[in-house]
């Protein structure tokens, strides 16, 4: 016989009790050090500031001449100034002589500006002439098309803030002052458990009582795409021992591990009661919305387990709201997600007791605004209801949104800015 859950019983919760419960059992997130390789889609720990001046040394900004202004003050198409070609910088392959007066190098985008000369002119305005000597058409401006030392950037100046996700262009920046190592806050490790004996595994012949798992693919994606790891995925038979043992693993690596399905209180739900003989407090159980009632958190030490209920759509619907912002937190983001504000098309009632987190599609018109409109079909088994549905909104009980009303979106793109 396996243990009563002492989660049971009817304190349904808020889903804004729900998250306050989550938010105050978050930890704080964890630093660590890595290479600038791993740092892709990291979120910086700490500040940066520049290690060294940009640009590092003073450099031509175009392909040309590297003269001294003096010697072309008065140059004009009908008056070229003649200079004498004494040598070239090119990039990586710097000249290391001092250009005199009368004297002019050839130099290219980047190349180190020679000692002696102060103004590039670009090649469409001169000409090279016989003797190695070349005609400069026109005056210039002093230090024309001279990227100077430090011009970007001095040394010390801060660069990055705390809390920057590295991406492309701030890893390109880190390595272009020399840093090769730097704090990120460590992202959260999740150990995923798929339980239902029904589920068929992909790639294997489905009997007819079988269901395809969809939860397994659905989360691994979302944890990816959160920016945490996957330390481990187990599907599991509704089996009360194989469940403790599954959780049991589990806690061993995982900061948090999510479990769906069997959370109920159907004779075949193992996961409330697996977590309990491991050792995990039942923090709650079951809020009050749609879809997603049957949402379990526990928590043992540092380590947070969630059980979200089987049916895809509500098992996504709760990683939405509640898991993928604490993942944010753990990763040194504000706990949040990214909403817009939209008008109604028509009318979208919740004529429901719990709260309801309604699917939509947005549609912007040619003055910007965003139009909701709800996604048809909302079954907790439907999973066109997320494809085609850009987010939700929550409406409480008995609410309405009526049509020319504004109301928050929810989206699931979190790359949008978190507000
Ligand atoms: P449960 O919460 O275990 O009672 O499951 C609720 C419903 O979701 C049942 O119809 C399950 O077959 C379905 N379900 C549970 N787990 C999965 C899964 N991994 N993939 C697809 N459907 C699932
Ligand atoms: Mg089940």
């Amino acid at each position: 016989m396996k243990p009563q859950s002492t989660a049971m019983g009817d304190n349904m919760i808020s889903m804004e009790e729900a998250l306050r419960i989550i938010q105050a059992n978050t930890a704080r997130p964890r630093v660590q050090e890595c290479s600038l390789e791993e740092a892709t889609a990291k979120y910086l720990a700490e500040d940066i500031r520049a290690p060294e001046p940009s640009p590092r040394y003073t450099n031509s900004a175009m392909d040309g001449f590297a003269v001294r202004l003096e010697d072309i003050r008065e140059a004009a198409p009908e008056a070229p100034a003649v200079l004498k070609i004494v040598g070239e910088s090119r990039a990586g392959v710097p000249f290391s002589g001092s250009v005199q007066s009368g004297e002019a190098i050839r130099i290219n985008t980047g190349a180190m500006l020679a000692k002696g000369c102060d103004t590039v002119v670009r090649v469409e305005d001169t000409e090279e002439a016989e003797n190695e000597t070349v005609r400069i058409l026109t005056t210039k401006r002093h230090g024309q098309d001279v990227r100077h030392r430090g011009e970007e950037f001095g040394l010390n100046d801060p660069l990055l803030a705390q809390g920057t996700r590295i991406a492309a262009p701030q890893a390109a920046l880190l390595a272009a002052v020399g840093i090769e190592r730097l704090k990120v806050f460590a992202p959260p490790r999740i150990a995923l458990a798929v339980t239902g004996s029904e589920l068929a595994a992909p790639g294997v012949t489905i009997a007819d009582h079988q269901i395809r798992d969809s939860n397994m693919i659905m989360l691994k994606s979302a944890v990816q795409e959160a920016g945490a790891t996957l330390v481990s995925a187990n599907r599991v038979d509704d089996d009360f021992r194989t469940t403790v043992e599954v959780v049991e693993q589990a806690a061993k690596t995982a900061d948090i591990i999510l479990c769906t399905g069997g959370v109920s209180v159907g004779r075949h739900d193992n996961v409330k009661e697996a977590a309990e003989a491991n050792g995990f407090a039942p923090l709650f159980w079951r809020v009050l919305q749609k879809p997603g009632k049957p949402l379990y958190f526990a928590r043992k030490g540092e380590t947070l387990l969630f059980g979200l209920p089987g049916n895809p759509v509500s098992a996504f619907m709760c990683f939405t709201h509640y898991i993928r912002p604490l993942l944010g937190a753990l990763s040194g983001r504000p706990f949040g997600w990214p909403t817009i504000s939209a008008e109604a098309t028509a009318d979208i009632a919740n004529s429901g007791k719990r709260a309801a987190m309604v699917r939509v599609r947005l549609k912007r018109d040619d003055d910007g605004v965003h139009h909701i409109h709800e996604v048809e079909q909302q079954g907790s088994h439907m999973l066109t209801s997320l494809c085609f549905a850009d987010g939700y909104i929550i409406l409480g009980p008995q609410q309405t949104l009526s049509a020319g009303e504004r109301g928050k979106v929810y989206l699931f793109d979190f790359q949008k800015e978190t507000t």
